[in-house]
C-alpha cells in the first residue's frame, strides 16, 4: 500500500494512449490498492492509471455521496472501462483534475452513458451511469486515451488558460 505521486499537466504519460489490462495478477492488484490510496490521500473522486505513470487501463472511481443526508458508497476499481452508449442530453458542468490543480472549468458531457469494464474480481461488467456519475466516467475514460478535460473546453476560454497551462508544463 502506498500513496503514489499523481502526474501533473505537462508529464508526457498524460498524454499516452493506455494499454489494456489482459489478466488481473499480484501487479495489477497492487496498482489499484496505491491509486485507491492516492484518491483518498488526494480527497478525489476518481483517477486513472496515466495520473499514478502507468500506461494501463485501469480507473477508481470514489463519487460524493447523491445527497448530504446519505452515505458515500465504497471507491470501486475499473479495468478496461469503456463507454458502450451515450445518451443525452448535453449537461454543462465545472469540473477539475487533481493532475491540473487549480483549475476549473465547464464542460459539456451527456447526461447518462452505459460503461463496460473489468472488476479487479475478473467479472464482466456492463451498467448504466448518469449525472454526476457518468461524469466521473467519462472524465477519467478520458484519461486511457491521453484526453484531458481542458482538450473539451471552449476556444476563448483554453485562450485564457495557456499562460497558465504553459507554466504548469514548465514546473
Ligand atoms: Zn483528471
Amino acid at each position: 500500500m502506498a500513496v503514489r505521486e499523481i502526474r501533473k499537466y505537462g508529464d508526457p504519460v498524460l498524454r499516452a494512449k493506455a494499454n489494456p489490462i489482459a489478466d488481473v495478477d499480484e501487479e495489477i492488484r497492487a496498482l489499484a490498492t496505491d491509486m485507491l490510496d492516492t484518491l483518498a490521500k488526494a480527497e478525489g473522486v476518481g483517477l486513472a492509471g496515466p495520473q499514478v505513470g502507468e500506461e494501463r487501463r485501469i480507473i477508481v472511481v470514489h463519487p460524493p455521496p447523491p445527497a448530504d443526508d446519505e452515505e458515500r458508497e465504497e471507491p470501486r476499481v475499473y479495468l478496461n472501462p469503456e463507454i458502450v452508449e451515450k445518451r443525452g442530453p448535453q449537461e454543462t458542468e465545472e469540473e477539475g483534475c487533481l493532475s491540473i490543480p487549480g483549475i476549473y472549468e465547464t464542460v459539456r458531457r451527456p447526461h447518462a452513458v452505459r460503461v463496460r469494464a473489468r472488476s479487479l474480481e475478473g467479472e464482466d461488467l456492463e451498467f448504466d451511469a448518469e449525472g454526476m456519475l457518468a461524469r466521473i466516467f467519462l472524465h477519467e475514460i478520458d484519461h486511457l486515451d491521453g484526453v484531458l478535460f481542458i482538450d473539451k473546453i471552449g476556444p476563448m476560454r483554453r485562450a485564457l488558460l495557456k499562460r497558465r497551462l504553459k507554466e504548469m508544463a514548465e514546473e
